[in-house]
């Protein structure tokens, strides 16, 4: 890894100032017309150096909070592990961060470690030092609009155009510091198609078991990036592969490399949404997730004399009380998986205003979707999704006739045998 500062040229890199936002631009011109260093920083330029479109543009400055907001009326100090400044404007807020030091030295009133774990870091430093305080070096490149140049202290520039993903410093004691950065390293791997550095590699797997020193809220965060950018499926693979996955979502799948086909398929079906700019709810995956502990909990306690509804419920909300403890899942898409679970036994009802009822439902889509994914499965449900995809399809004379008519050659109360309310 380079530590030099290596000035990169427009001729170079080929990227106009014009292709940052106007917000970011005017927030870094006033910093720098007030005497201060600012510069686009992070992820924005990465992404525009391998060519995509960046989501946000943060801003870098050698200036204080509270200078930024004595140069900016519109801007917010926030946060306490880690102090910035929010620029709004109208609908965009530009982040600014002030440039953070190594801490080495110690002062330890703003920065401080627990067990080598960074949980606040508020040591202003330098323009190099804020390059070396990153995670990647693809992330550290600053880009000064001003003179149209990226600046770059750790080599990032090369790395990306070699699609190298590298930690910078040691990476042992930078994953020990932050191991949300185990899981940063298969996001960025995946999602920019990128080889992970063989020292940057190297430490993953022994250090997976720090990720339970994480709090649930955080990790939540970061599932959401991990699983809902479009590369779902190839996400997973690779955290199986790096032993991330147990300590995220411990004991669900009895060989995690190889998981049922229901949660397989339910992260392909998300990527080709994602692909086709269709909406996608994490909500579903984490009912595809959990299911198979779902499912065979409230077999058990259909056995015990419950309804299959309120069975599935408790089940529901068991499961995913104790995956709170690793991953907290937000409330608003715990809601959607229990919604989608307890209507799978409501598909069986084909009789009647139910069946019609069912379809007029906030979460009828999600749950025919996941009623299909079974099917994949449980060829024994294929009938009954074809039912419901049919029924979906048809005018309202032959909806009536469907759920009137006795029709239905199989399936149901039909079937001889001990069948499962569920599956
Ligand atoms: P994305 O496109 O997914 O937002 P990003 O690189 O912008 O990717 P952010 O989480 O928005 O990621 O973080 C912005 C920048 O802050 C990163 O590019 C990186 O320089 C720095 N950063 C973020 N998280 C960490 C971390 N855990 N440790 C060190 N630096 C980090
Ligand atoms: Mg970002």
């Amino acid at each position: 890894m380079s530590n030099q500062l290596r000035i990169i040229a427009l001729d170079e890199h080929g990227i106009r100032p014009e292709r940052i936002s106007p917000n970011a631009r005017k927030v870094i011109d006033r910093l720098q017309e007030a005497g201060h260093q600012a510069f686009v920083v992070g992820g924005s330029i990465r992404d525009l150096v391998l060519g995509h479109d960046p989501k946000d543009f943060d801003v870098a400055t050698s200036a204080t909070p509270e200078e930024v907001a004595g140069v900016f009326r519109n801007a917010r100090l926030i946060g306490r592990r880690f102090r910035l400044a929010h620029v709004r404007f109208g609908r965009e807020v530009i982040e600014v961060a002030t440039f953070r030091g190594s801490g080495e030295g110690g002062d330890d009133e703003h920065r401080e470690l627990d067990a080598g774990r960074l949980v606040r870091d508020n040591v202003w430093g330098s323009e190099s030092e804020d390059a070396r305080r990153r995670d990647f070096t693809i992330n550290a490149l600053m880009y000064d609009p001003s003179e149209a140049v990226i600046r770059d202290h750790v080599g990032g520039y090369q790395d990306l155009l070699d699609r190298r993903l590298r930690l910078i410093g040691d990476p042992a004691t930078r994953y020990r510091e932050d191991p949300v950065r185990l899981l940063r390293a298969v996001r960025f791997m995946v999602k920019l198609d990128l080889k992970l550095e063989p020292e940057t590699a190297g430490p993953v797997v022994t250090m997976a078991p720090l990720l339970h020193d994480i709090p649930p809220a955080r990790l939540f965060d970061e599932i959401l990036k991990l699983f809902m950018s479009g590369r779902a499926w190839p996400t997973y693979q690779a955290l199986v592969r790096s032993q991330l996955w147990e300590p995220l979502f411990p004991g669900l799948f009895d060989d995690p490399a190889h998981p049922p086909v229901l949660v397989e398929q339910a992260m392909k079906n998300t990527d080709d949404r994602v692909a086709q700019g269709k909406p996608v709810t994490p909500g579903f995956l984490f009912a595809a997730f959990l299911w198979q502990r779902v499912s065979e909990r409230a077999e058990e306690l259909i056995d015990q004399g419950l309804a299959p509804v309120e069975a599935l419920a408790a089940a529901g909300e068991e499961a995913i009380s104790a995956q709170a403890r690793r991953v907290a899942i937000h409330r608003r898409f715990s809601t959607i998986a229990k919604e989608i679970w307890c209507m799978q036994p409501r598909f069986r009802k084909r009789r009647g205003k139910r069946a019609l009822r069912l379809m007029s439902e906030r979460r009828f889509r999600a749950a025919y979707d996941f009623l299909l994914l079974r099917a994949i499965e449980d060829p024994g449900l294929q009938e009954l999704a074809d039912w419901w995809t049919t029924i979906q399809e048809v005018d309202a004379d032959e909806r009536q006739r469907m759920i009137s008519g006795p029709g239905r050659k199989r399936g149901g109360r039909a079937r001889s045998g001990k069948r499962k309310a569920v599956h």
